[in-house]
């Protein structure tokens, strides 16, 4: 057997918490247990029949579908994706500063790649989606955690202040926050873009719940001042917004020098994103489908019920987000008790009881540096979160 060494820089990364918890909830579903996965980010609604209308026609006709397009999406998407940031983000991009990726994902990966050398400082912002440390320590950065539960999962500039060093790079902000749910307003988020002006750290705003906000209003970081658009890379996309991900398509605008590097990145990778998923976008982005609003509302439905639902079982704790589709309760009243002969004593501990007694998939807090916590999405049906919620209050009411 040829003894076949991994590159160093893999051996510094975990497989994403996130898909691998939802596979694991998946696969015993697959066995026939009767489990409610509220771990993946997914919208539980169908891509509206307009937008995968768009992709059929194209099938249909052949031709430019089966090709390649330029590397950072067709001229129409990426007209499409200008006036989107004009339209709802008042942020005016040159075509040559967009570039359209295989989702949001993809396109953070093409950002941090461009800009991050071994060695380099990123400011994360905890709680942190999964990926953003794991891509940060890919390309050979440092993540600089910094805590934000003690603020309202709110980062302060206070608390930025004292994270920036001369090896600082780049901040990334995430509101509507995944896996809190926290929306930033303008003061605060204008507060961060005062401590970072003058210098020369980038900032990803990553923006992809941007249409799912309840309380409060989306402010994207780029249209706050000259200064932070001229420093910040806007990460968007449709899957949360368009219940679309499968599709994978994200995209960004920003600075063009980053821009062009993270196209040139791109160029040796995926190529462009996949053509059909390009023109399902276009319909998508010229106009919102219509049923975002009444998806809003029945995510901001599910949102109180599970709020109350979660703060109404014995031991936990949960603040009302105001976007996204996550709560992120606080178990910590559950540490140290037990469930039968189990001793409950982490927040991994919590969720392998919950997924394998009670049958309810959520996601320790601890993947997203927030040890105690559990994120529960509730893109899930009215009947599942309902069944969820029952399960999670009588195993509370076991604990002894
Ligand atoms: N962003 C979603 C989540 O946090 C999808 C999974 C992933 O890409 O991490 O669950």
């Amino acid at each position: 057997m040829p003894n076949l060494r991994l590159a160093r820089r893999v051996g510094r990364i975990q497989p994403s918490a996130t898909l691998a918890l939802t596979a694991r909830a998946k696969a015993l579903k697959a066995e026939g247990k009767d489990v409610i996965a509220l771990t993946a980010g997914e919208p539980d609604f169908e891509t509206p029949m307009p937008i995968r209308q768009g992709a059929i026609d194209a099938l249909h006709k052949g031709g430019a579908v089966g090709r390649y397009t330029p590397v950072g999406g067709t001229p129409e998407l990426i007209k499409a994706v200008i006036e989107k940031f004009r339209r709802d983000n008042g942020l005016d991009y040159k075509p040559e500063q967009i570039l359209v990726s295989c989702g949001a994902k993809h396109s953070i990966f093409n950002a941090i790649g461009a800009l991050i050398d071994d060695g380099d400082e990123v400011i994360v912002p905890a709680p942190f989606w999964v990926s953003y440390p794991e891509m940060i320590r890919f390309f050979g950065g440092t993540p600089v955690i910094v805590d934000t539960s003690a603020s309202g999962f709110v980062l302060t500039p206070e608390a930025l202040r004292k994270a920036i060093t001369p090896r600082t790079r780049l901040l990334i902000v995430n509101s509507p926050g995944n896996p809190t749910g926290a929306v930033w307003d303008r003061q605060a988020q204008q507060a961060i873009a005062d401590v970072v002006a003058g210098t020369d750290i980038a900032v990803i705003s990553d923006e992809i719940y941007e249409k799912l906000v309840y309380d409060g209003a989306h402010v994207a970081f780029a249209g706050l001042s000259t200064d932070a658009y001229d420093r910040t890379i806007t990460v968007n996309g449709v899957a949360k917004a368009y219940a679309m991900t499968g599709w994978r398509i994200g995209y960004v605008g920003g600075p063009l020098a980053v821009v062009k590097a993270m196209n040139a990145l791109q160029s040796h990778s995926t190529s462009n994103p996949t053509t059909v998923a390009q023109l399902a976008t276009l319909t998508a982005l010229k106009n919102d489908p219509k049923e975002l609003p009444d998806w809003r509302r029945q995510y901001q439905a599910r949102r109180d019920r599970m709020v109350a639902g979660l703060n109404a079982a014995k031991g936990v704790k949960c603040a009302v987000p105001g976007g996204a589709f996550y709560v992120f309760p606080d178990f910590r009243g559950w540490i140290g008790r037990r469930h039968g002969d189990t001793v409950l004593l982490n927040d991994a501990a919590i969720c392998e009881a919950l997924l394998t007694r009670a049958l309810v998939g959520g996601v320790p807090g601890g993947e997203f540096g927030a040890p105690g916590f559990v994120r529960f999405s509730y893109a899930a049906s009215d009947e599942e979160i309902a069944k969820a919620i029952e399960r999670i209050q009588r195993f509370a009411a076991e604990l002894v």
